[in-house]
Formats: C-alpha cells, structure tokens, sequence
C-alpha cells in the first residue's frame, strides 16, 4: 500500500511531495520529533483553507507511525505501511481521535467526554488527539479541555487547529507549542492546483483571488468550473438568482443537499468569490471588503443559530443591496436573538 492511500488525496497525502509550503516550519517540526523535544499540546493556526487541517493529519499519522520516514521532506512522513498506519487507514485506530467540528457547529461538553473515555483506555503507545477547530469550544468544553492540558497524560499529543486563535482561552494557547500557517508562495500554490487539475488562467485567477489559501481556492475554483466559468461566476454574484437556494447548488457535491454545512461552504465560496472579484479601484475594494464581512457575520450567525434557510436569504439580500450592513443590522431582530 502507498503511503498516498491512507487518506483522499489532499485530505492526508503522506508522501514526500505529499505537502508543498511551509518548509521552515515543517523542518521546525522535523528537529523538535527527531530530539525529543516536541510539546504534548500544539496549536496550529492561520486562515481558512490554507493547509492546517492536512499538515495536522500528516503530523498525527507521523507521530503515531511505528517507522516514521526521515527523507527528503522536511518534515518526517509516517511510512504508510507500518499496523499504525494501517489502522489510520480503516478508521479504527485505537490510539487516534479526532474531534471536527466542520459545519457542525460549537463543541459542548459531552464531545469532551469522549476524551476523557479515550483517555480512561488502555492505551498501546503513542496517542494523538486531534481537535479541529478549538476555538468552536464552548467555554465549559474549553475548561475541561485545559483541565486535561494542565495535567498531559504521558505519550498523548493533543493537536489543535484553529483559524480564529484569538477566540481561544489564553491559558489553552499558553499551553501549546504554537506552529503559524501564512499564504503559500506563487509556486507551491500553483503546483497545488496542478495536481488538482486546475490550471492556466483560472489558475492565475485564483492564486490573485484566493491569496494563496490552496483549500479556499480550490473550493472555490469548483464553483467557478461548475457554473460555467470566470466570467459566468461573476455573473452570478452582480445578478443574484432569484431563489437564494440556487446559490448553494454551485457548491454542492455528489449526494449533497441543503443543509447548515453545505451553505456554510456556499458563504465561504461566495465570500472569497468577492474578494477574487474585488476589482481595480478603491471604491470596489471596499464593496467587496464590506459584502465579505457582512458573510462572515452570516457565517457566525448560521454558526451559533443554525437558520440555513434564512441565512441564505440574508446572503442573497447582502448581494442586492447597496447597503449590506444595514441588512445584516436588521437580522438579530427578525431572529429575535442576539447578534454577535
Ligand atoms: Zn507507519
């Protein structure tokens, strides 16, 4: 079995070229394993879409690999072949749990149960636990979170990735061994959406847009290839499709439908589509600057509140309208709930 085919391509490709970017800090990671001195708590931190959620699952398959690959690399690669790397495979790694909270919402104290039992195992060697994203923890999670990193049980590594690591409890990041993802270079990003089969001037289009975000602007290349192309794409964000619903169809796979996780993706999508189209001049700069903001809003509020359906309307009414903040000023009261 190739080390490639322990996750989706992409998801967790352990191989040597497996993961472009980030080379010092990979090499930071690579000396602090091979001396022993990695921490037992890691944050992993930067935008969305650049890359966290993969380098983490790379590192957690490392950590628990029975033969890690010192090559050419400048991290070390789990050898994808070892019972370790097998079990990560199946799914059915006893050593191994992650926490996702992709698309569903904040963590409450029962998921953190889970540790605890996972913790309260019998456990045969190294164990990783992999949280993604912390700061969607809600308080009493987050303490009973660093309860357990006050207190590190021996061989378990705890691996927390978070794009808004403002959000999380000092005493959480005081805690960690803190590892920071910025923007990829023109070259690795290009090479990224390559192997993705993307590439010429969507390519282009997309390394300007997505400001080296490779997860963000693949994301988004989908949609654009979906509804047709560049130009068809802004279309759609100048004349919004009268059924607001239409929108998500643009970033729906396969046995997808509606949901608060589909139209998550659609605001992310639409957001970075914004941005990519923001423009030449300082005046269309703002628009788009401000119409993204606005979805974030949206994106927090679907977060807290879970109204797929009138979020998408609100998305919808953030794209007509000339003034986006005042729409979204106006939702807390039609919620009858507190806007954050
Ligand atoms: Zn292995």
């Amino acid at each position: 079995m190739a080390a490639e085919d322990l996750s989706p391509p992409l998801e967790a490709d352990l191989s040597v070229r497996g993961f472009l970017g980030h080379e010092s800090m990979r090499r930071g990671w690579g000396r602090g394993f091979e001396s022993g001195r990695l921490g037992h708590a890691h944050l992993v931190a930067g935008p969305e879409g650049i890359g966290k959620g993969f380098l983490v699952r790379r590192w957690a398959a490392m950590l628990l690999c029975r033969d890690p690959q010192f090559g050419e690399a400048p991290d070390p690669q789990a050898c994808g072949h070892c019972s370790s790397c097998q079990a990560l495979k199946s799914g059915n790694h006893g050593g191994y749990l992650e926490i996702s909270t992709e698309g569903s919402g904040p963590v409450e104290i029962a998921r953190m149960r889970e540790i605890l039992h996972f913790l309260s195992l019998r456990a045969d060697g190294r164990r990783v636990i992999l949280i993604d994203s912390a700061d969607q923890l809600r308080e009493e999670a987050a303490n009973a979170l660093l309860k357990i990193l006050e207190e590190p049980p021996a061989e378990t590594h705890f691996l927390l990735v978070s794009h808004r690591p403002a959000r999380l409890l000092k005493t959480i990041v005081s805690r960690c061994q803190r590892w920071l993802l910025g923007p990829l270079a023109r070259d690795p990003f290009l090479e990224i959406l390559d192997r993705h089969g993307v590439t010429g001037d969507l390519a282009t289009f997309l390394f300007e847009g997505a400001g080296g975000r490779p997860g963000a602007a693949l994301l988004l290349g989908e949609a654009i290839e979906r509804c047709g192309g560049i130009g068809a794409f802004g279309q759609i964000l100048g004349e919004v499709p009268d059924d607001p619903r239409d929108l998500v169809s643009l970033t729906l796979r396969e046995g997808e439908s509606f949901d608060r996780q589909t139209v998550q993706r659609t605001l992310k999508v639409i957001g970075d589509g914004l941005w990519a189209f923001r423009g030449e001049t300082l005046e269309s700069r703002e628009r788009a600057a401000t119409r993204t903001l606005m979805l974030s809003h949206l994106a927090r509020h679907l977060e807290r509140f879970g109204s797929a359906d009138l979020v998408i309307e609100a998305v919808a009414m953030v794209l007509r309208s000339e003034n986006p903040r005042e729409v979204v000023s106006r939702i807390p009261r039609v919620m009858g709930t507190h806007w954050a």
